[in-house]
């Protein structure tokens, strides 16, 4: 059982932040490219080859590269994740083809600090219920970091997701939530993206929390593939993931790896 003390939302000093900021700044840099490079043709594994050399240059610290227990750590240097796989794609030779959707999912480190961003990019044209998915997660996401906001309570954030999401006839997925961040890729709290409003820690300026939902239009429940990593939808369904690495300040919420891509 955990003490009240290890259950606590850190609180970020300005200093903090500032390195935070500087983590953040670096990734965008990193997501841009990555972007970029995205289309037909184009393998996972490519996509994290150009990854750990962003990193090599822009000095960050990939934070999928190793992560895990035991003898199955992760081997890539970010998560992609193709079409049916919700989260923690292993990058490997599938080529990318005219119509799928892809989530780079990104979490790296400078001088000790972290950031975390996720998006679903289009590749080539594709279908527009897959249009509207990636619409409704990254608004829904939007959604959630609105209540991010110093005197609203966690599930506030988490509520406001499920409600978006649902009044748009799609679904959350339940397996994996989103987390504090700061000197470590996950700190309290953890972030569901459902449930009743008005439950958990109240939200102080200096928190800094990923909020990332997952969407899919079918089920939202999960499967493992046997390589322990893979997460897809039990039914085949597609999947998208938008994640913002959000600090609580005195007024608006500031997001700290938003740039052009988002808009
Ligand atoms: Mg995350």
């Amino acid at each position: 059982m955990k003490t009240p003390r290890e259950n606590a939302v850190p609180i970020k000093t300005p200093r903090d932040l500032d390195a935070m900021r500087e983590a953040a700044r670096r990734l965008k840099l990193l997501m841009r490219d990555l972007i970029a490079f995205v289309q037909p043709g184009v393998t996972a594994k490519e996509i994290d080859l150009l990854a750990a050399k962003l990193c090599r240059d822009l000095e960050l610290k990939s934070g999928a590269y190793g992560y895990g227990h035991g003898s199955n750590r992760f081997p890539g240097y970010i998560c992609v994740s193709i079409n049916e796989v919700i989260v923690h794609g292993i990058p490997g030779p599938q080529k990318l083809q005219e119509g799928d959707i892809v989530t780079l999912d990104v979490a790296a480190s400078h001088k000790g600090f972290f950031a975390d961003t996720a998006i679903t990019i289009a590749v080539g044209q594709i279908r527009p219920e897959l249009a509207q998915l990636l619409d409704v997660c990254k608004r829904a996401l939007y959604e959630g970091i609105a209540q991010a906001r110093s005197g609203n309570r966690l599930s506030d954030v988490s509520h406001a997701i499920q409600e978006y999401t649902e009044a748009h006839d799609m679904n959350v997925v339940r397996a994996f939530v989103g987390h504090g961040i700061g000197r470590s890729m996950h700190e309290p709290p953890s972030v569901p993206h459902y449930g009743p409003p008005g439950r958990g820690p109240f939200l102080r300026p200096g928190m800094v929390i990923c909020i990332e939902p997952q969407i899919t239009l079918g089920s939202p429940d999960v499967k493992f593939l046997p390589d322990g990593w893979t997460a897809v939808t039990v039914d085949g369904s597609l999947s998208a993931h938008f994640e913002h690495t959000v600090a609580v300040t005195s007024g608006e919420p500031e997001i700290l790896t938003e740039f052009e891509a988002w808009n």
